[in-house]
Protein backbone atom coordinates (compact mmCIF):
# COMPACT_ATOMS: atom_id res chain seq x y z
CA UNK A 1 0.00 0.00 0.00
CA UNK A 2 1.51 3.18 -1.19
CA UNK A 3 1.51 5.87 1.81
CA UNK A 4 1.79 8.94 -0.81
CA UNK A 5 -2.13 10.41 -1.40
CA UNK A 6 -3.62 8.12 -4.71
CA UNK A 7 -4.18 9.76 -7.74
CA UNK A 8 -7.71 9.32 -8.93
CA UNK A 9 -7.81 8.50 -12.73
CA UNK A 10 -11.71 8.55 -12.31
CA UNK A 11 -14.52 10.77 -13.26
CA UNK A 12 -15.39 12.04 -10.40
CA UNK A 13 -14.58 12.36 -7.02
CA UNK A 14 -10.83 12.93 -8.52
CA UNK A 15 -7.42 14.56 -7.66
CA UNK A 16 -7.89 17.70 -6.13
CA UNK A 17 -4.91 20.68 -5.73
CA UNK A 18 -3.58 20.79 -2.32
CA UNK A 19 -4.71 24.48 -2.62
CA UNK A 20 -8.41 23.55 -3.26
CA UNK A 21 -8.49 20.97 -0.20
CA UNK A 22 -6.53 23.50 1.71
CA UNK A 23 -9.44 26.08 1.02
CA UNK A 24 -11.48 23.55 3.19
CA UNK A 25 -9.97 23.98 6.43
CA UNK A 26 -12.22 26.61 7.66
CA UNK A 27 -16.09 26.62 8.71
CA UNK A 28 -18.22 29.20 7.24
CA UNK A 29 -21.54 30.65 8.50
CA UNK A 30 -24.36 30.14 5.60
CA UNK A 31 -25.74 33.19 6.81
CA UNK A 32 -22.20 34.93 6.52
CA UNK A 33 -22.13 38.04 4.26
CA UNK A 34 -19.10 36.77 2.61
CA UNK A 35 -19.87 33.28 2.36
CA UNK A 36 -22.75 34.24 0.82
CA UNK A 37 -20.12 36.32 -1.53
CA UNK A 38 -18.36 33.18 -2.54
CA UNK A 39 -21.58 31.88 -3.52
CA UNK A 40 -22.62 34.63 -5.68
CA UNK A 41 -18.80 34.84 -7.24
CA UNK A 42 -18.76 31.20 -8.09
CA UNK A 43 -22.14 31.62 -9.66
CA UNK A 44 -20.94 34.39 -11.71
CA UNK A 45 -18.02 32.83 -12.91
CA UNK A 46 -19.75 29.73 -14.29
CA UNK A 47 -22.12 31.83 -16.25
CA UNK A 48 -18.88 33.66 -17.38
CA UNK A 49 -17.52 30.10 -18.89
CA UNK A 50 -20.54 29.29 -20.91
CA UNK A 51 -21.09 32.73 -21.97
CA UNK A 52 -24.67 32.31 -20.63
CA UNK A 53 -24.47 35.49 -18.15
CA UNK A 54 -26.92 37.44 -20.32
CA UNK A 55 -29.42 34.72 -20.46
CA UNK A 56 -29.39 32.01 -17.92
CA UNK A 57 -29.45 31.67 -14.58
CA UNK A 58 -27.11 29.30 -12.27
CA UNK A 59 -28.86 27.74 -9.97
CA UNK A 60 -26.68 25.78 -7.01
CA UNK A 61 -28.26 22.44 -5.73
CA UNK A 62 -26.65 20.45 -2.72
CA UNK A 63 -25.75 16.91 -3.54
CA UNK A 64 -23.81 14.73 -6.50
CA UNK A 65 -24.70 15.50 -10.14
CA UNK A 66 -27.99 13.09 -10.24
CA UNK A 67 -29.26 15.30 -8.01
CA UNK A 68 -29.12 18.53 -9.99
CA UNK A 69 -30.16 16.28 -13.26
CA UNK A 70 -33.52 15.40 -11.08
CA UNK A 71 -34.03 18.43 -10.35
CA UNK A 72 -33.75 20.11 -13.53
CA UNK A 73 -36.26 17.26 -14.94
CA UNK A 74 -38.64 18.14 -12.13
CA UNK A 75 -38.47 22.34 -12.24
CA UNK A 76 -38.52 22.40 -16.07
CA UNK A 77 -40.90 19.72 -17.23
CA UNK A 78 -44.46 20.24 -16.58
CA UNK A 79 -46.24 17.75 -15.30
CA UNK A 80 -47.78 17.47 -19.01
CA UNK A 81 -44.95 17.56 -20.54
CA UNK A 82 -43.04 14.75 -22.54
CA UNK A 83 -39.20 14.16 -22.79
CA UNK A 84 -37.15 12.69 -26.02
CA UNK A 85 -33.91 10.60 -23.68
CA UNK A 86 -31.03 10.16 -26.02
CA UNK A 87 -29.19 6.98 -24.81
CA UNK A 88 -25.96 5.50 -25.61
CA UNK A 89 -25.07 4.46 -22.06
CA UNK A 90 -25.61 4.44 -18.65
CA UNK A 91 -25.92 8.30 -17.49
CA UNK A 92 -28.95 8.40 -20.51
CA UNK A 93 -30.81 5.14 -19.07
CA UNK A 94 -30.56 6.67 -15.78
CA UNK A 95 -32.04 10.50 -17.22
CA UNK A 96 -34.96 8.00 -18.08
CA UNK A 97 -35.27 6.57 -15.38
CA UNK A 98 -35.42 9.80 -13.60
CA UNK A 99 -38.12 10.91 -15.77
CA UNK A 100 -40.03 7.35 -15.05
CA UNK A 101 -39.86 8.11 -11.04
CA UNK A 102 -40.75 11.61 -11.60
CA UNK A 103 -44.15 10.42 -13.76
CA UNK A 104 -42.46 12.45 -16.60
CA UNK A 105 -44.23 10.97 -20.27
CA UNK A 106 -40.81 10.07 -22.04
CA UNK A 107 -39.66 8.03 -24.75
CA UNK A 108 -36.10 6.77 -25.64
CA UNK A 109 -33.92 6.23 -28.48
CA UNK A 110 -30.60 4.37 -28.14
CA UNK A 111 -27.62 3.60 -30.08
CA UNK A 112 -25.06 1.28 -29.62
CA UNK A 113 -22.65 2.83 -26.81
CA UNK A 114 -19.99 3.50 -29.54
CA UNK A 115 -22.56 5.04 -31.73
CA UNK A 116 -23.50 9.25 -31.12
CA UNK A 117 -26.58 10.21 -31.43
CA UNK A 118 -27.27 12.42 -34.80
CA UNK A 119 -29.03 15.29 -35.72
CA UNK A 120 -30.80 13.59 -38.34
CA UNK A 121 -32.05 10.83 -36.02
CA UNK A 122 -33.34 13.77 -33.80
CA UNK A 123 -34.91 15.65 -36.19
CA UNK A 124 -37.10 12.77 -37.63
CA UNK A 125 -38.33 11.34 -33.96
CA UNK A 126 -39.22 15.45 -33.41
CA UNK A 127 -41.53 14.56 -36.73
CA UNK A 128 -42.48 11.52 -35.68
CA UNK A 129 -44.01 12.83 -32.14
CA UNK A 130 -45.26 15.96 -32.08
CA UNK A 131 -46.13 15.46 -28.79
CA UNK A 132 -42.69 15.72 -27.20
CA UNK A 133 -42.00 18.47 -25.24
CA UNK A 134 -38.46 18.65 -24.38
CA UNK A 135 -35.23 16.32 -25.41
CA UNK A 136 -32.28 15.25 -22.69
CA UNK A 137 -29.19 14.82 -23.95
CA UNK A 138 -25.74 13.78 -22.61
CA UNK A 139 -22.65 15.86 -23.62
CA UNK A 140 -19.85 13.09 -22.78
CA UNK A 141 -21.56 10.13 -22.06
CA UNK A 142 -19.36 9.17 -19.35
CA UNK A 143 -19.78 5.18 -19.67
CA UNK A 144 -17.67 4.84 -22.76
CA UNK A 145 -16.35 8.55 -22.79
CA UNK A 146 -18.44 9.10 -26.43
CA UNK A 147 -18.79 13.00 -27.40
CA UNK A 148 -22.52 13.67 -28.81
CA UNK A 149 -22.21 16.43 -31.29
CA UNK A 150 -24.43 18.97 -28.91
CA UNK A 151 -24.73 22.31 -31.01
CA UNK A 152 -25.73 19.99 -34.16
CA UNK A 153 -28.48 18.43 -31.98
CA UNK A 154 -29.37 21.47 -30.30
CA UNK A 155 -30.25 23.71 -33.25
CA UNK A 156 -32.58 20.63 -35.06
CA UNK A 157 -34.27 20.84 -31.57
CA UNK A 158 -34.88 24.45 -31.80
CA UNK A 159 -36.07 24.35 -35.23
CA UNK A 160 -38.88 22.44 -34.23
CA UNK A 161 -39.69 24.87 -31.35
CA UNK A 162 -38.55 22.41 -28.68
CA UNK A 163 -36.15 22.64 -25.62
CA UNK A 164 -32.96 20.91 -24.49
CA UNK A 165 -31.96 19.33 -21.54
CA UNK A 166 -28.20 19.02 -21.38
CA UNK A 167 -26.62 16.44 -18.82
CA UNK A 168 -22.60 18.34 -19.30
CA UNK A 169 -21.58 16.71 -15.96
CA UNK A 170 -18.13 15.45 -17.58
CA UNK A 171 -17.60 17.87 -19.99
CA UNK A 172 -18.48 21.65 -18.49
CA UNK A 173 -15.52 23.95 -18.04
CA UNK A 174 -13.26 21.48 -20.29
CA UNK A 175 -14.78 21.29 -23.76
CA UNK A 176 -16.33 24.74 -25.15
CA UNK A 177 -20.00 25.52 -24.92
CA UNK A 178 -21.52 28.95 -25.76
CA UNK A 179 -24.77 29.42 -24.77
CA UNK A 180 -25.72 32.11 -27.32
CA UNK A 181 -24.58 29.22 -30.08
CA UNK A 182 -25.87 27.02 -28.26
CA UNK A 183 -29.55 26.64 -27.39
CA UNK A 184 -30.80 25.50 -24.38
CA UNK A 185 -33.19 25.52 -21.27
CA UNK A 186 -30.88 23.90 -18.87
CA UNK A 187 -27.39 22.66 -19.05
CA UNK A 188 -26.53 20.67 -15.75
CA UNK A 189 -23.04 20.10 -14.33
CA UNK A 190 -21.15 19.21 -11.03
CA UNK A 191 -18.60 20.85 -8.80
CA UNK A 192 -16.18 17.23 -8.88
CA UNK A 193 -16.00 17.04 -12.08
CA UNK A 194 -13.37 19.14 -14.95
CA UNK A 195 -13.47 22.35 -12.80
CA UNK A 196 -11.89 20.08 -9.84
CA UNK A 197 -13.19 21.05 -7.14
CA UNK A 198 -15.09 18.70 -4.37
CA UNK A 199 -17.78 16.79 -4.98
CA UNK A 200 -20.90 17.63 -3.17
CA UNK A 201 -22.94 20.16 -5.08
CA UNK A 202 -24.40 20.39 -8.92
CA UNK A 203 -25.53 23.02 -10.84
CA UNK A 204 -28.16 23.79 -13.46
CA UNK A 205 -27.93 26.55 -15.89
CA UNK A 206 -31.74 27.39 -16.39
CA UNK A 207 -32.56 29.97 -19.40
CA UNK A 208 -34.26 33.25 -17.42
CA UNK A 209 -37.66 32.40 -19.05
CA UNK A 210 -38.02 29.14 -18.61
CA UNK A 211 -37.30 29.13 -15.06
CA UNK A 212 -39.62 32.16 -14.25
CA UNK A 213 -42.14 29.95 -15.78
CA UNK A 214 -41.59 26.86 -14.29
CA UNK A 215 -43.24 27.72 -10.70
CA UNK A 216 -44.93 25.04 -9.30
CA UNK A 217 -43.83 22.58 -11.75
CA UNK A 218 -41.45 20.38 -9.11
CA UNK A 219 -42.94 17.65 -7.38
CA UNK A 220 -40.41 18.39 -4.57
CA UNK A 221 -39.14 20.76 -1.43
CA UNK A 222 -35.87 20.40 -1.69
CA UNK A 223 -35.32 19.81 -5.22
CA UNK A 224 -37.40 22.90 -6.49
CA UNK A 225 -35.01 24.89 -8.80
CA UNK A 226 -37.44 27.49 -9.17
CA UNK A 227 -37.45 27.55 -5.30
CA UNK A 228 -34.27 27.91 -5.16
CA UNK A 229 -33.35 30.38 -7.31
CA UNK A 230 -36.18 32.20 -5.79
CA UNK A 231 -34.84 32.28 -2.44
CA UNK A 232 -31.17 32.89 -3.46
CA UNK A 233 -32.23 36.10 -5.64
CA UNK A 234 -33.83 37.70 -3.05
CA UNK A 235 -31.83 36.81 0.49
CA UNK A 236 -28.50 35.83 -1.46
CA UNK A 237 -28.31 32.68 0.93
CA UNK A 238 -29.09 29.38 0.25
CA UNK A 239 -32.52 27.82 0.51
CA UNK A 240 -31.34 24.94 3.09
CA UNK A 241 -28.08 24.06 5.21
CA UNK A 242 -25.32 24.59 2.12
CA UNK A 243 -22.02 22.52 1.35
CA UNK A 244 -20.16 25.66 2.88
CA UNK A 245 -16.84 23.55 2.33
CA UNK A 246 -17.54 22.23 -1.21
CA UNK A 247 -18.29 25.66 -2.09
CA UNK A 248 -15.31 27.27 -0.62
CA UNK A 249 -13.13 24.58 -2.78
CA UNK A 250 -15.29 25.47 -6.14
CA UNK A 251 -14.63 29.09 -5.73
CA UNK A 252 -10.56 28.30 -5.15
CA UNK A 253 -10.41 25.65 -7.96
CA UNK A 254 -12.15 28.38 -10.17
CA UNK A 255 -9.18 31.12 -9.16
CA UNK A 256 -6.83 28.16 -10.14
CA UNK A 257 -8.82 27.44 -13.53
CA UNK A 258 -8.67 30.94 -14.45
CA UNK A 259 -4.89 31.23 -13.75
CA UNK A 260 -4.62 28.28 -15.54
CA UNK A 261 -5.73 29.73 -18.79
CA UNK A 262 -9.30 29.43 -18.63
CA UNK A 263 -11.44 26.87 -20.64
CA UNK A 264 -9.12 26.25 -23.73
CA UNK A 265 -5.99 25.53 -21.20
CA UNK A 266 -7.94 22.94 -19.40
CA UNK A 267 -9.30 21.17 -22.65
CA UNK A 268 -5.45 21.38 -23.64
CA UNK A 269 -4.29 19.93 -20.62
CA UNK A 270 -6.71 16.59 -20.86
CA UNK A 271 -6.57 16.43 -24.23
CA UNK A 272 -2.48 16.17 -23.56
CA UNK A 273 -3.20 13.21 -20.44
CA UNK A 274 -5.98 11.75 -23.15
CA UNK A 275 -2.85 11.38 -26.00
CA UNK A 276 -0.46 10.82 -23.38
CA UNK A 277 -2.39 7.60 -22.17
CA UNK A 278 -4.10 6.50 -25.65
CA UNK A 279 -0.38 6.58 -27.03
CA UNK A 280 1.22 5.01 -24.55
CA UNK A 281 -1.47 1.98 -23.89
CA UNK A 282 -1.16 1.26 -27.44
CA UNK A 283 2.82 0.83 -26.80
CA UNK A 284 1.88 -1.88 -24.51
CA UNK A 285 -1.10 -3.54 -26.84
CA UNK A 286 -4.28 -2.32 -24.86
CA UNK A 287 -6.83 -1.01 -27.65
CA UNK A 288 -9.54 1.56 -26.43
CA UNK A 289 -13.07 0.66 -27.28
CA UNK A 290 -13.64 3.87 -28.98
CA UNK A 291 -12.53 5.15 -32.55
CA UNK A 292 -10.19 8.53 -31.92
CA UNK A 293 -13.04 11.20 -34.16
CA UNK A 294 -15.80 10.38 -30.82
CA UNK A 295 -13.76 9.89 -28.32
CA UNK A 296 -14.28 12.71 -25.79
CA UNK A 297 -10.64 13.89 -23.84
CA UNK A 298 -12.80 13.32 -20.29
CA UNK A 299 -12.59 9.31 -20.00
CA UNK A 300 -10.96 5.99 -21.66
CA UNK A 301 -12.76 2.60 -22.40
CA UNK A 302 -10.10 0.07 -23.03
CA UNK A 303 -10.61 -3.54 -23.75
CA UNK A 304 -9.17 -5.73 -21.37
CA UNK A 305 -5.96 -7.97 -22.37
CA UNK A 306 -7.83 -11.55 -23.31
CA UNK A 307 -5.77 -13.70 -21.08
CA UNK A 308 -7.45 -15.77 -18.57
CA UNK A 309 -4.28 -14.62 -15.92
CA UNK A 310 -6.15 -10.96 -16.25
CA UNK A 311 -8.85 -10.39 -13.15
CA UNK A 312 -9.91 -6.78 -13.60
CA UNK A 313 -9.93 -6.86 -9.26
CA UNK A 314 -6.62 -8.20 -9.00
CA UNK A 315 -4.85 -5.72 -11.72
CA UNK A 316 -6.75 -2.66 -9.89
CA UNK A 317 -5.33 -3.32 -6.85
CA UNK A 318 -2.20 -4.14 -7.83
CA UNK A 319 -2.34 -0.53 -9.96
CA UNK A 320 -3.21 0.88 -7.13
CA UNK A 321 -0.30 -0.14 -5.04
CA UNK A 322 1.39 2.31 -7.28
CA UNK A 323 -0.37 4.90 -6.22
CA UNK A 324 -3.53 5.05 -9.23
CA UNK A 325 -6.85 4.51 -9.09
CA UNK A 326 -8.75 3.04 -12.09
CA UNK A 327 -12.54 2.38 -12.80
CA UNK A 328 -14.22 -0.61 -13.79
CA UNK A 329 -15.60 -0.68 -17.34
CA UNK A 330 -19.39 -0.55 -18.05
CA UNK A 331 -20.41 -1.82 -20.68
CA UNK A 332 -22.23 -5.19 -20.91
CA UNK A 333 -21.17 -6.62 -24.32
CA UNK A 334 -17.37 -6.75 -23.38
CA UNK A 335 -14.77 -7.10 -20.93
CA UNK A 336 -13.50 -3.19 -20.32
CA UNK A 337 -11.94 -0.96 -18.14
CA UNK A 338 -11.65 2.99 -17.84
CA UNK A 339 -9.23 5.91 -16.99
CA UNK A 340 -9.85 8.98 -16.36
CA UNK A 341 -7.87 11.96 -18.03
CA UNK A 342 -9.47 14.63 -16.07
CA UNK A 343 -8.35 15.91 -12.60
CA UNK A 344 -5.39 17.61 -10.96
CA UNK A 345 -2.69 15.70 -13.21
CA UNK A 346 -0.74 16.08 -16.58
CA UNK A 347 0.68 14.44 -19.13
CA UNK A 348 3.87 13.42 -16.63
CA UNK A 349 1.35 11.63 -14.30
CA UNK A 350 -0.47 9.95 -16.97
CA UNK A 351 2.40 8.84 -19.13
CA UNK A 352 3.08 7.27 -14.48
CA UNK A 353 -0.05 5.88 -14.48
CA UNK A 354 0.98 3.63 -18.14
CA UNK A 355 4.01 2.99 -16.18
CA UNK A 356 2.59 1.17 -13.59
CA UNK A 357 0.02 -0.33 -15.48
CA UNK A 358 2.90 -2.01 -17.88
CA UNK A 359 4.68 -3.46 -14.72
CA UNK A 360 1.21 -5.01 -12.98
CA UNK A 361 0.41 -6.57 -16.18
CA UNK A 362 3.95 -7.84 -16.17
CA UNK A 363 3.82 -9.02 -12.49
CA UNK A 364 0.67 -10.90 -13.63
CA UNK A 365 1.96 -12.35 -16.60
CA UNK A 366 -0.54 -10.61 -19.19
CA UNK A 367 2.33 -9.17 -21.11
CA UNK A 368 4.79 -10.36 -22.41
CA UNK A 369 7.40 -7.65 -22.62
C1 LIG B 1 -20.78 12.07 -13.02
C2 LIG B 1 -21.93 12.15 -13.95
C3 LIG B 1 -23.24 12.35 -13.49
C4 LIG B 1 -23.59 12.46 -12.03
O1 LIG B 1 -23.27 11.36 -11.31
P1 LIG B 1 -23.27 11.45 -9.70
O2 LIG B 1 -22.73 10.13 -9.31
O3 LIG B 1 -24.65 11.68 -9.26
O4 LIG B 1 -22.38 12.60 -9.36
C5 LIG B 1 -24.25 12.48 -14.41
N1 LIG B 1 -24.00 12.42 -15.73
C6 LIG B 1 -22.77 12.24 -16.22
C7 LIG B 1 -22.56 12.19 -17.70
C8 LIG B 1 -21.68 12.08 -15.35
O5 LIG B 1 -20.44 11.89 -15.83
Amino acid sequence: MSTAAPILLTPGPLTTSARTRQAMMLDWGSWDDSFNQLTASVCEQLLGILNASASHHCVPLQGSGTFAVEAAIGTLVPRDGKVLVLINGAYGTRLAKICKVLGRAFSTFETAEDDPTTPGDVDRLLREDPSITHVALIHCETSTGILNPLPEIAHVIAQHGKRLIIDAMSSFGALPIDAQQVPFDALIAASGKCLEGVPGMGFVFTHQQALAKAEGNSHSLAMDLYDQHAYMAKTGQWRFTPPTHVVAALHEALLQYVEEGGLQARHQRYADNCQTLLDGMASIGLRSFLPAAIQAPIIVTFHAPEDPRYQFKDFYERVKAKGFILYPGKLTQVETFRVGCIGCVDRSGMQAAVDAIAQVLREMEVLDI
